[in-house]
């Protein structure tokens, strides 16, 4: 089997034995590091099926999002959390909410999935202890539901998150705040500010596997309904570019895991269930397989400062040949609620060994 080192940035050969076949064709790499996950612990998707769907999607570590409910705001809270994710191979790691205690329990502070106001960041950066912080960049003073091609009254400019950034960084290293991570963009004009904002502080971004392949325009189920909404085509295609380019750091999922959810745009909650074929959403929209590791690996992993586990003890497999139908039907995860219903996509993860134990090969979860 080959085998891709995303460190030395070299591919090599190497005698793997797998639970079927020669490996022939197939491409071994790290264990991917998810800096963007959803649990619906305790009240949906728990840690159980959420593991089970991130280990088909090659994913070893995932970071866990502070929207929980109740909200990953105290670290009593977290702890429960990280009570509740033992005992799974995939690991899970942990963000607390900027908006709670000031607290070194999470690897970072976020803001995703939670509105605040300039008043309220200006306030939680102040009286926080400075690390990380991912945030989920929107100026939410601007009224509106802003679904582009949805039947709203009202929506919030798009662009608003390009002066957010603005404000969080600006602000933050006003409060001697000195890393920040945005998360999930959507508009090359924010690509363009954290280029200028890099002189002035660490500031990395990630971009989701649905803001790289669907744009406002294919807009036409209520899975589609995400936040921050999917881009018109034109910035899309622009934002492949970037990503490229190298403008954007890393691959995140926003894996975002919901009961079926209404008809009725207005009324469904925001978000696509997706952990388990991110991999191949990605590989699909930027075709480089190196670049689809690196932002899955080295490059969140340095942000984060964890290691990701060595090979060859650990590892996913990839057919980069095999083409498959996206069916939520075949999800391990309980939320069905994918964007990507129906879209035939390119690569695929057939096996993953975390511990020099195979967990996962090609559809079935191996008992250790
Ligand atoms: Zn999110």
């Amino acid at each position: 089997m080959k085998l891709y080192d995303p460190i030395k940035k070299t591919e090599y050969t190497a005698d793997i034995p797998t639970p079927h076949g020669s490996g022939e064709g197939l491409l071994g790499v790290p264990l991917f590091l998810d800096m963007h996950t959803h649990v619906r612990y305790p009240q949906f998707e728990g840690y159980d099926t959420l593991g089970e769907a991130c280990l088909k999607g090659g994913f070893g570590i995932c970071t866990i999002q502070p929207n929980t409910k109740p909200r990953l705001e105290r670290a009593s809270t977290i702890e429960i959390h990280k009570r509740a994710s033992q005992g799974y191979p995939v690991k899970f790691i942990f963000t607390a909410s900027l908006f709670g205690e000031d607290t070194s329990m999470g690897v970072a502070y976020s803001t995703d999935g939670l509105e605040y106001t300039a008043e309220q960041l200006w306030y939680a950066l102040n009286t926080h202890t400075p690390r990380l912080l991912m945030d989920h960049s929107q100026i939410y003073e601007i009224e509106g539901m802003f679904y582009p091609g949805a039947p709203y009254p009202s929506y919030r400019p798009l662009r608003g998150e390009s002066i957010a950034v603005f404000r969080t960084v600006m602000l933050g290293i006003e409060a001697g705040w000195s890393r920040f991570h945005i998360q999930h963009i959507t508009s090359p004009h924010t690509v363009e500010n954290i280029q200028h904002l890099k002189k002035y502080a660490s500031v990395t971004s990630e971009i989701t596997p649905h803001h790289l392949l669907l744009s406002a325009e294919d807009i036409s189920t209520p899975n589609m309904k995400i936040n921050p909404p999917l881009a018109p085509e034109k910035d899309r295609k622009t934002l492949i570019d970037m990503t490229k380019k190298g403008l954007i750091d890393v691959l995140a999922t926003d894996h975002a895991p919901h009961p079926p959810k209404p008809e009725n745009y207005e009324k469904a909650p925001y978000g696509s269930s997706h952990i388990e074929i991110a991999f191949s959403a990605f590989y699909t929209a930027l075709g480089d397989i190196h670049t689809v590791v690196d932002m899955l690996t080295v490059k969140p992993a340095k942000i984060l400062g964890v290691d990701i586990p060595p090979m060859p003890e650990n590892m996913v497999v990839i057919d980069p040949k095999a083409t498959f139908t996206v069916d939520s039907k075949e999800f391990v995860s309980l939320g069905k609620n994918t964007a990507f219903e129906g879209m035939t996509l390119g690569g695929k993860v057939v096996g993953v060994k975390i511990g020099g134990t195979w967990r996962y090969w090609e559809g079935q979860f191996l008992e250790v």
